[in-house]
């Protein structure tokens, strides 16, 4: 046993996993038709609780599990307004890369990418995360400088990048327009073989699960609207349930988060953006890498049902609506088919779109505030989800010792004060 920042007794507890997934686990359910119980009961909303996290989407949940799991701090909300997973990280287009350009980012989304790669077994659940490798292509000269300088500063972090010639962009996808003749012409790519895609709704529901088996409760449909604050410092919540006391709050509502610091009397240097995506009818696998073209404003990735999967850079303007347009999928279309123009009869099956908290420099806000006790792991834009488990633990272990790991050191919010900001654009605006 050991004592928390706040003083309060902790220990650690064994999961007390509602049921082992497994294949032996599998069959015996089969022959004995004995249903599996639920991922995680429902609990009445306590009047305190140690930590408090506002958002149930993978960074809250993650933050969560990490709580428990590395800290032996259970006694953990986690309030969502809507269900778990309503916010981005229920609309994401679901790729892990590291590839950005500044060391400070490179280190940072290499440790998730190192997490994500033993997920599936920390929590007992299968987040399919498929290491098929991402191309980021080139169509100019300053597009290849930068793209050279990534690979560079990717190399020196131990990260696997490198510039390919079009001939080898040819090789890994072959359905690419890679001739002089096309209206944007490849001239390489940056490829970085570790990224790829995951199942996000499987990442959310797993931590979900692994934090409720320690003991976190996480209450669905629980808005918060309004914080408590008294003497410099965050005192409680108020919700719909019920007021809640208690001495740390985090802010995990990424689209949303500038209303709920607001709440906290905190400002931050945000603006919230949609985002929109699309997807098509299944067809035959042909695709093995993720594809982006910056120029292009479009990229895009094939699921194992066979689905394409389109992305691009945010809407031209700041809403809090999270509906699709005509105008995004008409522009979309014409972008893919300048890459892949056999594209031309896939039907599109569905659109849709999700809310960014974009920063000026295109990396997060993580740690402590103004507010004593009230913490922030927000400004995720188009590129939070493969941030998920890194800023969970990392958040975990800033509430367990009071102190912002070194990882995120550069991340905090008085690096807009100080003029040190950490300039991602040039490797996160369409490649999320
Ligand atoms: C179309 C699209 C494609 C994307 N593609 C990628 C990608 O390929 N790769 C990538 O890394 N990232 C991608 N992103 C970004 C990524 O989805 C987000 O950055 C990430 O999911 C943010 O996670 P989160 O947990 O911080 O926030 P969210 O998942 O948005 O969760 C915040 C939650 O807070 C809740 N909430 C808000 N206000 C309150 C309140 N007052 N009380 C209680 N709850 C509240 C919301 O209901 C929401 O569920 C994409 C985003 C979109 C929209």
């Amino acid at each position: 046993m050991s004592v928390s920042m706040n003083g309060h007794a902790r220990r650690r507890r064994r999961p007390a996993y509602p049921a082992r997934y497994s294949a032996a686990g599998l069959f015996r359910r089969g022959l004995s038709h004995r249903e599996w119980p639920p991922a995680w009961r429902p609990h009445l909303v306590k009047s305190r609780y140690d930590v408090v996290i506002v958002g149930g989407g993978v960074h809250g949940l993650a933050a969560a599990y990490y709580l428990a799991a590395n800290h032996g701090i259970t006694d953990v909300a986690v309030l969502e307004k809507g269900y778990i997973g309503a916010g981005g990280s229920g609309r994401n287009t679901a790729i892990l890369r590291s590839n950005y350009l500044t060391p400070e980012g490179v280190r940072f989304y290499d440790r998730s990418v190192k997490l994500y790669q033993r997920l599936a077994t920390d929590l007992d659940y299968n987040v399919m995360f498929s290491q098929r490798g991402h191309l980021t292509l080139a169509h100019s000269d300053a597009s290849l400088r930068t793209m050279r300088w990534r690979a560079e500063v990717n190399k020196a972090e131990g990260v696997e990048s490198e510039v390919i010639e079009p001939a080898e962009v040819k090789r890994l996808a072959p359905f690419l327009d890679v001739s002089q003749a096309a209206r944007y012409p490849v001239l390489g790519a940056l490829y970085h073989p570790p990224g790829g895609i995951v199942r996000h709704d499987a990442v959310v529901w797993g931590y979900a699960r692994g934090a409720a088996a320690r003991g976190v409760h996480i209450h669905q449909d629980t808005e918060v609207t309004g914080i408590d604050v008294a003497g410099g410092r965050v005192r409680g919540v108020r919700t719909a349930s019920g007021d809640i006391a208690t001495p740390v709050v985090l802010n995990a509502t990424a689209g949303w988060s500038t209303l709920v610091a607001g709440m906290a009397g905190v400002r931050l240097p945000i603006t919230t953006y949609p985002l929109q995506a699309a997807v098509t009818e299944p067809v035959k696998p042909f695709l093995s890498t993720v594809i982006v073209s910056g120029t292009l404003h479009v990229y895009v990735s094939q699921t194992d049902r066979g689905e394409l999967v389109f992305g691009a850079s945010v809407d031209p303007f700041t809403s809090y609506s999270m509906r699709g347009s005509l105008e995004f999928v008409e522009g979309l279309a014409g972008h893919v088919l300048q890459l892949m123009p056999a594209l031309a009869k896939v039907r599109l099956l569905r659109q849709w779109a999700g809310l960014c908290d974009m920063t000026p420099d295109f990396s997060p806000i993580m740690g402590a505030t103004s507010v004593e006790g009230f913490l922030v792991d927000v400004g995720w834009g188009t590129y939070g989800f493969k941030a998920g488990p890194v800023s969970g633990e990392a958040m975990a272990q800033h509430i367990a010792s009071g102190q912002p790991p070194g990882l995120i050191a550069a991340f905090g919010l008085e690096r807009f004060a100080a003029g040190a900001l950490v300039g991602e654009k040039g490797a996160a605006a369409v490649g999320h």
